[in-house]
């Protein structure tokens, strides 16, 4: 509920934060927390050093999530919103719920990972709420200042939400983030009544990609590849080994998923998948800007493009000119054997 800061815990002026009070949506899918709410919660966490948690879900869900979230480090308490129909994160459901609880509890920020879920559920909230939606940040300059990538990431943009949005509507690049910990915190759990939501919309079916390798938006290796793959069957044959070898997620870039080299949720770049792992390899991939707005914050670049001058290299750690159908094979080959 609503609660003071003290000038000691706040992360800002005092004068800011004196009435504070953060909540984090806690994502999660098929019973287990979603890695990239960890990440929003150390965000929330730098408005005043604390936060709660809410988890919307069905029953069984919420229930077999519950135990997880409780262990958050920095959440206090954790809300609980189950019932049928909240099972599918339908933001129909959803957002109403939040609408009523958020201005109840006198929350005064609101975050979530700027995941599908988040860029769904958060816009249709920001409506019912009449504030405006603060999406995609990167850092918080104060509790109503925040800055996010503009332009591909090729500039930043410091937005000052109005004082007359009572509650900000936050999501967060979950790469900017560190992921809080799960620890031994206990966070006391209240329940929150069911709100009904619109009826006209209704859940049918999902299909997922399943795939063994790890998950490509937080993988700490990935390996992708581009238009110079030239088909589906080699870019599965000649990226699938030294993925293996790395214990890599796969990603491609655009060219590659619209040639239909590979799978859409493998798209890496301004219109796919913000990443940013230990190691990405861009393999014959020239490196445009709306690639490298995907990619470009991970810790250790390497490139692999038989032209000398692709873009790719500008922004390589460690760049090899090669032709990728020699190279690549001779790397699984070298690390297969180290
Ligand atoms: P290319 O640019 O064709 O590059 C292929 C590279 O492979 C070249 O550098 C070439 O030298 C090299 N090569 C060729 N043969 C070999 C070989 N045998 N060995 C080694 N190297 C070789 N792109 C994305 O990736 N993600 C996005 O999210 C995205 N969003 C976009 C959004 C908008 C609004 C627009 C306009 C574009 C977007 N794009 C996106 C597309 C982007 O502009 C590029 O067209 C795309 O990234 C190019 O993909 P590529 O590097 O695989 O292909």
């Amino acid at each position: 509920a609503l609660r003071p800061a003290t000038l000691s815990r706040s992360l800002f002026s005092a004068q800011q934060s004196r009435f504070a009070s953060s909540l984090v949506y806690l994502e999660h899918k098929g019973g287990k927390l979603n890695d990239s709410s960890l990440s929003a919660v150390t965000a929330a966490k730098k408005v005043d050093g604390n936060a709660a948690g809410i988890l919307v879900g069905s029953k069984s869900d919420v229930d077999s999530v519950l135990s997880e979230a409780k262990k958050i480090e920095g959440l206090s308490k954790i809300y609980t919103a189950s019932s049928d129909a909240y099972a599918n994160t339908l933001a129909e459901n959803v957002a109403p719920l939040l609408a009523s609880f958020l201005p109840e509890k006198g929350i005064t920020h609101f975050f979530g990972a700027h995941t599908a879920v988040g860029k769904n559920v958060f816009p249709r909230l920001a409506g019912a709420l009449d504030s405006s939606m603060i999406a995609d940040i990167v850092a918080l300059e104060g509790e109503d200042t925040f800055t996010r990538p503009i332009y591909a990431g090729n500039a930043i943009l410091k937005i000052k939400s109005s004082p007359k949005d009572k509650i900000k509507i936050v999501t967060v690049r979950t790469t900017a983030f560190d992921k809080a910990a799960i620890g031994s915190g206990a966070a006391e759990v209240e329940e929150v009544k069911e709100v009904s939501g619109d009826s006209t919309t209704k859940y049918i079916s999902e299909e997922l990609t399943v795939s063994s390798r790890p998950d490509l938006s937080s993988a700490p290796r990935v390996v992708s590849g581009g238009r110079a793959l030239k088909s589906q069957e080699s870019f599965s044959s000649v990226l699938d080994p030294l993925a293996d070898a790395l214990g890599a997620a796969v990603g491609a870039s655009r060219a590659a998923v619209d040639a239909g080299y590979a799978d859409n949720s493998l798209q890496v770049g301004q219109t796919g998948k913000v990443v940013a792992p230990e190691l990405y390899m861009a393999i014959g991939i020239s490196g445009a800007i709306q690639h490298l707005a995907g990619m470009k914050e991970s810790k250790m670049i390497v490139a692999i493009n038989k032209d000398a001058d692709a873009p790719i290299f500008q922004i390589a750690d460690v760049g090899l000119v090669a032709d990728l159908f020699n190279a690549v094979p001779e790397l699984v080959t070298q690390v297969e054997n180290a």
